[in-house]
Order: C-alpha cells, then structure tokens, then sequence
C-alpha cells in the first residue's frame, strides 16, 4: 500500500496507523487544505488541543519564516492534491511561536469514500541541528587545513593536485596552477638527493592512518632549499570514485641544522675529549709520551705479549753527563737539545715501538714483538744516530753520549709488567758505572766490577783511586771539556770546603786580567779552566795538612808543594787538558825563579800560570783561610805591590789593580 499513494486504505489500517505511529498524522481536505483529523503525536509536536487544531488550514498549522511562506505551503499541497507527493523539510512553529524543524511527507490517500491529504510530519530539529553543526565544523575544518602552518596538499589518485593551503604556497612560492600534478610538483622542487617517495594508495587505504613518507629536500620558487619531513593520510573519496589523499609535512630545516650542529659540537667534543686525554700523557716539551702513559702503557703491551706468546722489549737511556750541558750553556739550550734527542729517537724507532720521556734526559721505549737480540740491535741503531748527530744550534754543536739497557721478555727472568723497567734501570746504573755511552744487557752484568768508593778518598791511595776513577772517566768523558771541569771542581769541594768557591772567584779574576792583557780567547778560556782546577792536586794531601792551623813543618811543606805536580798526573790522561796542564803546573812558580816544583823564572814561566799566581794570591789573601783571618782589600793590594818584580810578574800585578781599582770604584763610586 505504501508505495502505492493513491491505495486505499482500510478503516481498521487508517486507525492502528493513525493512533500508534510516532510521528504526527494530519489529514487535510483536498480542496480548502483544512486539517479533518490529527492524531495524538500531531497535536503535541504543535502544542495544540485537539479542538483547536481542526479548525486551522494548511498555512495555519506550517507557518515558517522565509522563504518557508504560505505561497510554498500551499504549493506543495496542490501538487500534492492533484496526486504528486511531496517530501520537503520545513521550519515550523508550534502554538507558542516556538521553531522547530519537520520533515512532511505528503500525499493524497483514499481515507474512506473520499481523497484526502494525508501529511506525515516528522520532528527533524536535532537532526538538523546536528546536520548545521556538522557544517560548522567543516567550514572550521577547511579553515583549520587551509591555514595550518604546516603545508598541506590535497591530491587525487589520479595524481591531480586539489588543494595547497597557505602554508604550502608560501614557502614553496608555488601556487596550483605551477603545479597541477603531483609529479609537476615532485620535478619541480625536489632535489637530487631525496627523491619523493611514491605513495601507495591502496596501502594508505588499507591502514587507513597516517603513514610517513620520509625527508625532502624542497626546492623553492626562489631557490632556497627546506627540508620537509612528510607524511600521507586517506582523505576520502571523490564523487567520480577516485580516492584523495591528503599529503602534510613538517618543515624541518632548523631542526635539521639544529642536529647538525649539535653532530658537530659533538664531534668537537669528542675531538678535544681526545686531546686532552693526549694532553695528560704527552710530554709537552718533546710531544713523546710521559712517565704517566709509561705504566699504562706497559701493563697493555705486557699482558698483549703473553697472550699472544710474542716477545716484548724494553730500551732504557739515560743521556751521559746532561747535567754539565746546562751548566756549560744553560738550560735553555739543554731544552734544545732534549728536542733534539726525542726527534732523532722517534725517527729511529720502528713504527709500533712507543716512545716515553720517563724522566728529565731519561727515555724508555716499548718495542712490542721485539726479542733481545732484535733490540740489542735496535739499541745500537739508537746509540751510533745520537753519536753521529751535531745536536745544539748555530752558535754552539756538541755530541751526545747516551747509556742504554737493554731488557726482554722471555729472554730475562721478567713475571710482571713492572719489571722489565725495574731491570733495565739496574741495567743502566751498571752501564753508567762502565763509563757510559753503551748498551747493556743482564748478559752483561755477569761479572760486576767493584765500585769506586766515593767521597772518602785518602792520601796517595787517593791519587790512585782518582787516576782510576779518571780512567773510567776518560772512557765516558772525552767529550767536552767543561763537563770534566765541572765534575772536578766538585771533586775539590768535598776535599777543601772553600776551594770551591774560591776557584771560581779567582777564575773571574785571571780570565779578567788575560782579557786585559788582549789575550787570544783560546787562551783566555784555558786560563779560566785552569783556575777551576788549580789546586786539583790537594785531593792527593791529606785533611791534616790543609786543615794545620799551626806554622806547617818542612815535611808538611814539601806535600803540599807536590800538588800541583799531583794535578798534572790526574789530569795528563785527558789528552784534551793538555793546554790547561802547564798553567796548573806552574802556578806556585816565582818571577825570581824561587818557587816550586821547577823554578822556572821570568817569561820562562807560562803567561797564563803567571796570571793565576797572582789571582790566587789575592783571592787567598782576601778569603778565611784555615791559618790566617781575610786581609782587607788595601792589606791584599800591598802584598801584591811588595811582590811585584819578586814573587810576581810586576806588569800583570799593575793590570791586576787597575781591575781592582776599577772594581771597588764600581762597588761604591765615592771613593
Ligand atoms: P749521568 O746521567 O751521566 O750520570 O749525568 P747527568 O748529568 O745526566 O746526571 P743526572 O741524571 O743526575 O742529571 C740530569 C740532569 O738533567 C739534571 C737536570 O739539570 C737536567 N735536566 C732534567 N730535565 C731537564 C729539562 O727538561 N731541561 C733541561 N735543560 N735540563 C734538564
Ligand atoms: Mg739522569
Ligand atoms: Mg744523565
């Protein structure tokens, strides 16, 4: 019957419908429009009584505002009339004037003998409410998208670009119509090194979530580049059954940049983490690793040894006689020279060997995979490049001398780490009390030689134990002259506490008087030597003797006049001494040919021994000395003055006051 509209319907069907339905029934009549009939739901939707709701037309009871106006109402019931239903929306008004909203199917029923209208009215107001929020909401939405901040594109399937919102078309300086395709798009800004990802729609579909694409490289309209993290969501399907996708991206440049500089401060971080690791183990003088790398070092090389059942070796130095080098030139120079060693060493080594300054002029190196007779051999090698390099500056060249141990694991009874070090340096006193610039093993150790007993030397069997020491000397030595000159003086200082000091004063004094006297340099610098060690001969007279303060007895007087001649026999092995050994010989020789030991006379007496006279004299005269208080100056000058043409050479004495002279006026210009 329903699909029938002019069906006719029952009186038993008219009722159960009229008073069970859920929506308000009208039955108007088919001319005038009049409401006949309304069921219960009708008048309550219209707040009517029922009464009242019969007497009201069409346009009475579906009052509305524009364009729901009368001309309409009854529009649509002549339509509806003349057998054409109808089904429209319609806002409406109850009794009370209150709005509300009905959806009204119209149509013309048979309803007993006669046609009539037959109008069934929905309330619709929530659901139109709902359908107006609805396209609030869109209208928000589309606003949202259009206006995001992220750069949102809207594409088809087909690959036909919908939509770009703001913040696409600003930073690409893009619009639509530059890139009608998604591929147009993809040419037209990606660059080479991130290509866009092909989205597979049916994917997206299938997930039907957001799924990220990856990075792009953009290239804008201006050629500045971005870098756009991208993602694809499903975005519905179009009237013509393609489906949308909607593509957004995340611009991440500074992000990007942001990584990138924190990649490289770390970078950076690690870098200088690492240089200050080298800074702590590194000698900053030579750049050779220091004494704090050393056992570290060794622990690792030690137990890597065993492991692998691989030998490992051990090369101690020590440079010979370092100490007299600053003496002699100062420890500006010395540093040079420490410079210079740790170069020459490291280019000697091998790639792997690890090179340690353990000490001042002391250096190890760790020679991992090396047995003993590989760095017996190495050692050498070290030894004959140090001898053979001029080590020093312009100004002054010298040779190195350099004692080196040698000491290997398996071949030496080594159980720790730690131990090889400990043996070599025995090794190495051993190889210093050998005379120095060698290499020694524990092979060589076999047979020790006894040491000389130092300090406590004693008369003649002084002199012998002094020769000896000499020889041993000689053998190390023979390098330069003021590291025996100074290892010496010091020798006479433990003799005769003074001696020191005065050698020293009187060695200005002479090297004073030759430079006056325009003496060549050569020579002035003999005399200087010679003064240092003048009164050498004394460690072979014994402390008694030096020490009398009483008158000395003629036996007393003929040792202490055998010293220079003692000087003269230490010293004669020292081939390089022989210019200083007449000046130390004949230094207690007289003008008038009556002192000792030869009696020479005159200008048969060395100029230089000439010289020294008189400054020792002084120097005596001037200083405590065991038998007699210091003179003062003047008491000093006469004896010079009395000795002048006797004792002493009268020409040298008259330069030597003129420097006195000149000195005290220094010391106090008044006078
Ligand atoms: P030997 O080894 O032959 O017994 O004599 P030596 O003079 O080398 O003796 P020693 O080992 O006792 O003295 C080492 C000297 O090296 C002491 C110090 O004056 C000097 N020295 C140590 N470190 C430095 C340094 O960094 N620069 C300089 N210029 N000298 C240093
Ligand atoms: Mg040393
Ligand atoms: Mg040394």
């Amino acid at each position: 019957m329903a699909n029938d509209p002019n069906a006719v319907i029952s009186d038993a069907d008219y009722r159960s419908i009229f008073d069970k339905a859920n929506d308000g029934i009208f039955i108007h009549d088919i001319n005038t429009f009049k409401v006949t009939d309304a069921n219960q739901r009708g008048c309550e939707m219209f707040c009517y009584p029922q009464d009242e709701i019969l007497r009201l037309n069409a346009e009475e009871l579906f009052p509305g505002p524009p364009p729901y106006t009368r001309k309409n109402i009854l529009s649509f019931f002549e339509k509806a009339s003349r057998g054409d239903q109808q089904l429209f929306e319609w806002a409406s008004k109850d009794k009370a004037g209150r709005p509300f909203w009905i959806e009204v199917n119209l149509r013309r029923s048979l309803i007993g003998p006669k046609y009539r209208l037959l109008a069934v009215v929905r309330d619709i107001t929530e659901r139109k409410y709902i359908e107006e929020r609805l396209k609030d909401v869109e209208l928000r939405f589309r606003k949202a998208l259009f206006y995001s901040p992220f750069p949102v594109m809207i594409y088809s399937e087909d690959g036909k670009v919908l939509l770009l919102n703001k913040a696409w078309t600003e930073s690409t300086g893009y619009s639509r119509e530059d890139i009608p395709t998604v591929s147009a798009w993809a040419g037209k800004t990606c660059g080479e090194r991130m290509r866009p990802v092909k989205v597979d729609i049916n994917r997206l579909y299938k997930l039907d979530e957001r799924v990220k694409e990856g990075e792009y490289i953009v290239t804008a309209k201006d050629g500045g580049k971005r870098i756009w993290d991208m993602s694809s969501a499903p975005f519905g399907t179009l009237p013509n059954g393609k489906r949308m996708v909607l593509s957004m991206a995340t611009d991440i440049t500074e992000r990007k940049e942001a990584e990138k500089k924190i990649l490289e401060l770390n970078t950076e971080l690690v870098r200088s983490n690492a240089l200050l690791k080298q800074l702590t183990v590194k000698d900053s003088h030579t750049g050779l690793y220091n004494h704090r790398y050393l056992e570290e070092a060794i622990e690792r090389e030690f137990s890597r040894a065993k492991r692998q059942d691989s030998p490992l070796s051990v090369i101690m130095m020590d440079i010979d006689y370092f100490k007299s080098i600053n003496d002699a030139y100062g420890h500006q120079f010395g540093d040079l020279v420490l410079r210079q060693f740790a170069a020459q060493l490291t280019k000697a080594v091998r790639r792997y060997d690890i090179v340690i300054r353990f000490g001042g002029e002391e250096f190890i190196v760790i020679s991992p995979g090396t047995g003993a007779a590989g760095a017996m051999t190495l050692a050498k090698r070290i030894l004959s490049v140090v001898n053979a390099y001029d080590f020093g500056n312009k100004k002054h060249r010298i040779k190195m001398k350099l004692s080196i141990a040698v000491i290997s694991y398996p071949d030496d009874r080594v159980t720790k780490a730690m131990d090889l070090v400990d043996m070599a340096d025995k090794a190495l006193g051993k190889a210093k009390e050998e005379g120095g610039n060698m290499v020694f093993s524990p092979e060589d150790m076999g047979a020790e030689r006894p040491r000389a007993t130092e300090g406590a030397l004693k008369g003649a069997a002084d002199v012998k134990a002094m020769k000896e020491k000499l020889d041993k000397l000689t053998k190390r030595v023979k390098q330069s002259l003021f590291e025996s000159i100074f290892a010496f003086a010091k020798t006479i200082e433990l003799k005769d506490h003074y001696t020191g000091e005065h050698a020293e004063k009187m060695a200005g004094y002479a090297a004073e008087i030759a430079r006056m006297m325009h003496l060549a340099p050569e020579q002035i610098e003999h005399i200087r030597q010679a003064s240092i060690l003048h009164d050498l001969g004394k460690i072979g007279i014994s402390d008694k003797i030096l020490h009398k303060k009483s008158k000395l007895t003629k036996k007393e007087f003929e040792e202490i006049r055998a010293h220079p001649q003692i000087a003269v026999d230490i010293l004669r092995p020292i081939h390089f001494m022989s210019d200083i050994i007449p000046l130390i010989l004949h230094h207690h020789e007289r003008w008038d040919g009556k002192g000792y030991p030869t009696g020479l006379k005159g200008q048969e007496i060395p100029i230089g021994a000439r010289i020294i006279a008189i400054a020792d004299v002084y120097q005596a005269l001037t200083s405590v000395r065991p038998y007699h208080e210091a003179y003062p100056k003047k008491d000093a000058i006469k004896i010079l003055k009395k000795g002048a043409g006797t004792q002493f050479d009268p020409n040298i004495v008259n330069i030597f006051l003129r420097i006195l002279k000149r000195e005290s006026h220094r010391k106090n210009p008044k006078t």
